[in-house]
């Protein structure tokens, strides 16, 4: 007899991708192996919790029977290539997003360890070197988890400063001519240790759309070979760049691929939050971008979520797409279809969030407890909670449709991006949060630490004057985020190196 162990299991969807057959099988998954929800997470994967040991080896099995996979979900190699949700917004959304397929696959680790473990595949005796079988990661993989996010301006929505490698894409007389490359981004940080903090990536030249396979593996094996090995806290790429410099990465980079990035090209980024409802595509089709707060999918009393996104994928004939901001989007649907799938949206009470605060729509928590063992406070049961004591500040101070852009994490790992929220809130104990303001609405700016390991009583004493300060001393089209470091409450961050100063 053992423990009753439980797991939780990441299910990769590069761009956030997934069919209707898809989601079914999750959703069945879900209630058959886990507690009954899911998780769409901010790097647009699935997350099942609670799912028993003896129950992890069919639920991988059939995962993968719906052509989905958990390989690379995890571990110290590229993760989950993110990509703006709605491909079909514009042609443009399609070729991008092709790209962050193709770089998935590419950077997929070539070990067939995970089949023979998972899906009983029949063990071959090894007769290849470390390097046939893994030719970019090696022996020992890389020495920490890899990021990698493509944007599409004028949304920001994947966070492209928070990747290891960003690009964003460059679109000219409406074509897309090629990427910006961003390199050294990172949230993760350890409370305590100022030699760890949250890093932007910064942009280092231009190139074109065949060039981003050569690029993403090049930056990587740079990784690979001068990434601490020693020390794990201080592996992420963000160091081993901050570490030696840009100059020396863009040299190392430029012989590695034998050829030289271009300058880079103009763009510019207004929001990196989700814009909710329907909007009509290039292809005519229809795509409806709903609020799932802190992307959790499950019915509650009142608010059958979990089995109206079942019904709806029972009829649509479309896909779905996680959004970076753990939001869902209900893509492709046919003029014929939109009628149904709305009257199933009604039926169920979803929502595409346009009755709540915007403040609450630009919300977004990770996991943490009680299913993150990392998690030092609450995070996803809490922050509605605390949003809704301040939504009454919010509709006094005349801020209901501000988007102000808020995140919490119960760690300091960072997956819910919280250094760049323009309210941000990191765990430090139960109840105990770091409170930070003044990143930027685009996800262009950190933020800085305001108040230290508070409760929710100060929280609230704290916030609430510099709201309603906002409120009246606001410039036209101001952000909150500005308008703190412009009224003085906090410092500008300009590089992670100055985070914690
Ligand atoms: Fe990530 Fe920390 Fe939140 Fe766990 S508690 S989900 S590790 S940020």
């Amino acid at each position: 007899l053992e423990p009753a162990y439980q797991f939780m299991v990441r299910v990769r969807a590069p761009g956030g991708v997934a069919t209707p057959e898809q989601w079914l099988t999750m959703d069945r998954l879900a209630h058959e192996y886990g507690n009954g929800t899911l998780k769409l997470t901010t790097r647009q994967a699935f997350q099942m919790h609670g799912i028993l040991k003896w129950n992890m080896k069919k639920s991988i099995k059939e995962i993968n029977d719906a052509l989905m996979d958990t390989l690379a979900a995890c571990g110290d190699v590229n993760r989950n290539v993110m990509s703006n949700p709605n491909p079909y917004q514009s042609d443009i959304h399609g070729e991008v997003y092709e790209w962050a397929r193709k770089l998935s696959d590419y950077l997929s680790p070539r070990t067939r360890a995970y089949h023979e473990i998972w899906l009983d595949e029949e063990k071959v005796v090894d007769t290849q070197s470390d390097e046939e079988t893994e030719p970019m990661y090696g022996k020992y993989y890389l020495p920490r988890k890899f990021k990698i996010g493509m944007a599409i301006p004028p949304s920001n929505d994947v966070d492209v400063y928070s990747q290891d490698l960003g690009f964003i894409a460059i679109i000219e007389n409406g074509e897309l001519k090629g990427f910006n490359v961003a390199v050294g981004g990172g949230m993760g940080m350890t409370h305590g240790d100022k030699n760890t903090y949250p890093q932007l990536a910064r942009v280092i030249g231009f190139c074109t759309p065949n060039q981003v396979l050569d690029v993403a593996e090049k930056i990587i094996t740079i990784q690979r070979d001068y990434g601490n090995r020693s020390v794990r806290k201080y592996a992420r790429f963000k160091y081993t760049i901050d570490a030696r410099g840009l100059d020396w990465l863009i040299q190392e980079l430029s012989e590695r691929l034998g050829w030289v990035l271009e300058e880079e090209r103009a763009f510019s980024f207004d929001h990196n939050g989700d814009r909710y409802g329907w909007v009509k595509g290039a292809n005519n089709k229809w795509h409806l971008t709903l609020f799932i707060q802190n992307g959790r999918v499950a019915d509650s009393e009142g608010y059958p979520l979990m089995t109206g996104l079942r019904e709806i994928a029972k009829v649509h004939t479309g896909d779905f797409r996680l959004s970076a901001n753990q939001n869902l989007v209900i893509c492709n649907v046919t003029s014929q279809k939109k009628r149904k799938i709305n009257q199933l949206v009604e039926q169920y009470g979803l929502t595409d969030g346009k009755h709540y605060s915007a403040l609450r729509r630009s919300s977004m928590a990770c996991v943490a407890l009680p299913t993150c063992g990392l998690a030092m406070a609450e995070s996803e049961r809490y922050l509605p909670t605390l949003i809704t004591k301040l939504e009454g500040v919010i509709e006094e101070s005349g801020l209901r449709d501000e988007e102000i852009v808020i995140r919490m994490a119960g760690c300091p790992n960072g997956c819910s991006r919280a250094a760049l929220g323009e309210i941000g809130f990191i765990g430090k104990a139960p109840g105990k949060y770091n409170l930070y303001l003044g990143a930027g609405f685009a996800g262009q700016r950190l933020s800085k630490m305001y108040r230290e390991n508070i409760g929710e009583e100060e929280i609230l004493e704290t916030l609430k004057p510099i709201i309603s300060d906002y409120a009246k001393q606001r410039i036209h089209g101001e952000h909150f985020g500005d308008y703190v470091i412009r009224a003085g409450y906090i410092k500008e961050v300009r590089s992670g190196t100055d985070f914690h100063e």
